[in-house]
């Protein structure tokens, strides 16, 4: 989604990351809920209603709904963005129907109590080619390798670096850069934004407090992405497939604390060899 550039770093307090927790469960539960729904013969019309009855049901409400970064853009008409094959992020909702061998992404945000979560997820449909499951396979991983860098003390770039470091040694696959992460907090977008991309060592400092959005877009084929005549859909230039992985997490002394994973990210950050917070 698009962000506002015009607003100051919120650094959180204890008690405020515990109901950013909150909000982040609703999503990830939401999501886990779309993923086993996600099967060939499904609508994403039909993902979208089951979305947002399950955060409703939660007692939070579907923070893309209505979602409106400018005038000139239509309000986000749908609880989720879903963004079948080529097309990249921001994909809306409709009677389009998930076909073996298709990847969608899942894109889904909710507030509770005032407070945001934001998480995505791309999942196969049946079976897919052997280079579009390492695609997948590589950009979940590039994600939890930013988390992984993230150190108090060290810069947000920490994050950007690892992630494209971990996805140029993987392969020849496009990095999105007209998209990124972002702060979250008491609204879905806030600074800083988090590129996929850089030199380590630049941008806020990490801090006890700042909690991101860490969101890598990769291709198998270029980089580049064009926005589609509906205004939101962003796709792939080249048409190749692309995917998309995102969670919330938050900078603590004993490791990243992933905010939107059901398990705060424990296992995964286990897996390289990093306490979770
Ligand atoms: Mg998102
Ligand atoms: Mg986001």
């Amino acid at each position: 989604m698009f962000r506002k550039r015009d607003r100051m770093i919120q650094i959180k307090t204890d008690a405020e990351i515990e109901r950013m927790r909150a909000a982040g469960l609703v999503v990830g539960r939401t999501l886990e809920t779309l993923r086993e729904a996600a099967v060939a013969g499904v609508s994403t019309l039909e993902l979208d209603r089951l979305a947002e009855s399950t955060i409703r049901a939660a007692g939070a409400v579907p923070s893309f709904k209505g979602y409106q970064p400018h005038p000139a853009v239509p309000p986000f008409p749908a609880s989720i963005c879903a963004s079948i094959n080529d097309e990249v992020v921001h994909g809306i909702p409709g009677e389009r129907a998930l076909r073996e061998g298709d990847v969608i992404s899942i894109d889904c945000g909710a507030v509770l109590d005032g407070w945001h979560g934001d998480a995505a997820t791309t999942v196969a449909v049946g079976e897919v080619p052997e280079p579009v499951r390492e695609l997948l396979r590589v950009c979940e991983e590039s994600m939890w390798r930013g988390f992984a860098a993230a150190r108090p003390g060290g810069k947000v770039s920490d994050i950007s670096h690892a992630v494209e470091s971990y996805v140029r040694a993987q392969g020849t696959f496009g990095i999105v850069e007209e998209y990124g992460g972002h702060g979250i907090g008491t609204e879905m977008h806030q600074e800083p934004h988090v590129l996929n991309y850089g030199r380590p060592g630049r941008g806020p400092k990490l801090v006890r407090g700042l909690v991101l959005a860490v969101e890598p877009m990769l291709t198998l084929g270029g980089r580049h992405t064009r926005e589609l005549a509906d205004h939101w859909t962003v796709a792939t230039t080249d048409g190749s497939v692309a995917a998309h992985f995102e969670h919330t997490f938050t900078v603590t002394e004993d490791g990243p604390w992933v905010l939107t994973a059901l398990d705060g990210g424990r296992a995964r950050m286990a897996a390289l060899g990093v306490t979770a917070g």
